[in-house]
């Protein structure tokens, strides 16, 4: 299964994308995620993708594309993945098909969840992240038992410093200007699937694993 998932900041794709790689034993790779390690260890990429990624915008794509085809050329990758936060423009969405087709492979599905705006707004407002293991936690929808403390593994759970209003408002138009057309990209290639990210965690799950098993079978 080679699968990218699509939707915007608070769509839940981070969440999903926990239990699909789980259920697929695909590795998850979040483009967002390699870059806040980067920023943490103070590497020369995330030194450099700092002040895009505190503003919103988003990271050059020569950083961008360089970073997942290195990603991408692992050895656990053989077997698929499930790419979160990326790609995020047209052109990363053509390079990636050009990485898979060197490689003699192509996407099997592009997942795209899709959200209401007021709800984005509250998922994003109380959004609490584990350090440690990556899962996300909510301040009033999900709290962990300990505030600040993961109840999976016990690492310190943060708020994300671009989980602030004026941030999260311009990561939305970017959204819509620059990742939303990936959308027809892929509709075009036969490849999307849509599935309402409303609801439960586990309803949206159950409707993300039907829709692929469905996509995948055809
Ligand atoms: P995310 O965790 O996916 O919301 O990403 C957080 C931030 O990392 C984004 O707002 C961008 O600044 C940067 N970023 C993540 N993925 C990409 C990408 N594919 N292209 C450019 N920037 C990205």
């Amino acid at each position: 299964m080679r699968l990218v998932l699509v939707g915007p900041p608070g769509a839940g794709k981070g969440t999903q994308a926990q239990f699909l790689s789980e259920h697929f034993a695909i590795p998850h790779i979040a483009t967002g995620d390699i870059f806040r390690v980067n920023l943490r260890e103070g590497t020369a990429l995330g030194i450099e993708a700092k002040a895009y990624m505190d503003s919103g915008e988003l990271v050059p794509d020569s950083l961008t594309n360089a970073m997942v085809a290195d990603r991408l050329k692992k050895s656990d990758v053989a077997n698929g993945f499930l790419l979160d936060g990326f790609p995020r423009n047209i052109l990363q969405a053509e390079v990636l098909d050009a990485i898979l087709s060197q490689a003699g492979t192509q996407l099997d599905a592009a997942l795209e969840l899709t959200v209401e705006s007021s709800e984005i707004i509250r998922r994003l407002a109380g959004r609490l992240i584990c350090r440690n293991c990556g899962r996300t936690w909510h301040l009033d929808f999900d709290p962990p038992s300990a505030p600040g403390v993961c109840n999976d593994c016990g690492g310190e759970i943060y708020q994300r410093e671009d989980d602030n209003e004026a941030t999260v408002l311009r990561r939305l138009e970017i959204y819509s200007e620059q990742t939303e057309p990936i959308v027809g990209y892929y509709r075009r290639q036969g490849v999307l699937i849509s599935i309402s990210a409303m609801g439960e965690v586990s309803e949206i799950t159950n409707r993300a694993i039907s829709a692929l098993r469905a996509a995948v079978s055809n």
